[in-house]
């Protein structure tokens, strides 16, 4: 974990990042506050002197230099800490937003006073006393009006992090998934197996993994063009998809190519193969037509290959037998599938 500092030396942090963040014309947002955060807590030489450098020829920082700093040094955090930093920052800010509320909320009580007490000295002719107070009153008014503005700047930042905490799940699930097909893509399967061997097993289940590859695909494209070829890998990624139980924790991948891979956890062997048969089935029974004239162009077999996880098996020796397994439904005729 790239962060190491307790609750307290971080909200001690926090103190000194927004000091620094108020003195910069750069927008308060989870970037920013990034780099100031790094900067404060004197953990990356590289961006200290590069920032102190640019300090000393550039006294208020735009959003352009943070985000310079911040690509040239702090890049490559991952986007779960930039949302924890994100949490923290709202976190700040909104016990900002409260403070700058009530300093104006008490600045308007005050302002009503003096304004009570100016028309009282009026009343008696106050002569200095009453040339104080309406100094008072303009001060106030002053002081009323920069703590609201304070307030409204605090809560735009607020939506502004808001937004960019969305955006960064949002590309982050992207990152997971295959444009194509729209099942999850090799990182995706990588998480997903990783999750799976995590999890505690229930007396009497057992995770499984099936291996699927499309048979003859090369004449598919060979023979009708890589967009039919594409188009198979489409239809492929929504039989898969058809083919997963509501509510079940399996998921679907393209590991690569026209291979696809299904994780099945808690399961049993049979639950597996009636899976693995249902995605076969499917598959062949798949007509794959022409836009133009619907008239049936092509169809296509796939094959599959199944292992349970065995006690001290690690993903790639799962993924090793899942894969021999398939090999050996290849071997066997294809549009079969063939358990470990
Ligand atoms: P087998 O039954 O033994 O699996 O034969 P195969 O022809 O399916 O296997 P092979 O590995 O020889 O060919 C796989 C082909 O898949 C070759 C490659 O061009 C094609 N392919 C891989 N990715 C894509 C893709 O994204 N789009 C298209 N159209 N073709 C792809
Ligand atoms: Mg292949
Ligand atoms: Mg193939």
């Amino acid at each position: 974990m790239r962060y190491s500092q307790s609750k307290e030396q971080s909200a001690e942090l926090l103190r000194v990042v927004l000091a620094r963040m108020g003195q910069h014309d750069a927008a308060f947002n989870p970037l920013t506050y990034t780099v100031w955060f790094e900067y404060a807590a004197g953990m990356n030489a590289d961006l200290n002197r590069a920032l102190d450098q640019l300090l000393s020829t550039k006294p208020r920082l735009t959003d352009d230099d943070m985000w310079e700093m911040y690509q040239s040094h702090v890049a490559d955090v991952d986007p779960q800490a930039m949302h924890r930093i994100g949490d923290d920052l709202q976190k700040v800010l909104a016990t900002l937003a409260s403070a700058a509320g009530s300093t104006g909320d008490n600045a308007d009580q005050f302002s009503a006073q003096l304004e009570s007490l100016a028309a009282g000295l009026q009343s008696l002719n106050g002569g200095l006393m009453t040339s104080v107070v309406s100094q008072a009153i303009e001060d106030t008014a002053r002081m009323r009006s920069s703590a609201h503005a304070l307030e409204a700047e605090v809560k735009g930042s607020q939506s502004e992090i808001q937004r960019l905490q969305s955006e960064l799940t949002r590309v982050r699930d992207e990152s997971l998934i295959d444009a194509l097909t729209q099942v999850h893509n090799r990182k995706g399967f990588d998480e997903k197996l990783a999750d799976m061997l995590a999890r505690p097993l229930p007396p009497g289940r057992l995770h499984g993994l099936i291996m699927f590859d499309i048979d003859h695909f090369k004449m598919v494209n060979d023979t009708h063009g890589h967009v039919m070829g594409d188009r198979v890998l489409q239809a492929v990624g929504e039989v898969l998809k058809s083919c997963l139980p509501n509510g079940s924790p399996t998921s679907v991948a393209r590991y690569g190519g026209e291979e696809f891979a299904m994780l099945i956890p808690e399961s049993t062997v049979e639950e597996c193969l009636r899976l693995a048969e249902l995605v076969r089935t499917r598959t062949k029974a798949l007509k794959i037509r022409d836009r133009r004239t619907q008239a049936v162009v092509l169809t296509i077999t796939i094959s599959g290959g199944l292992a349970m996880l065995r006690q001290d098996e690690d993903a790639q020796a799962l993924t090793t037998r899942a894969d021999r397994a398939l090999y050996q439904s290849k071997q066997d005729g294809r549009d079969r599938i063939t358990c470990a």
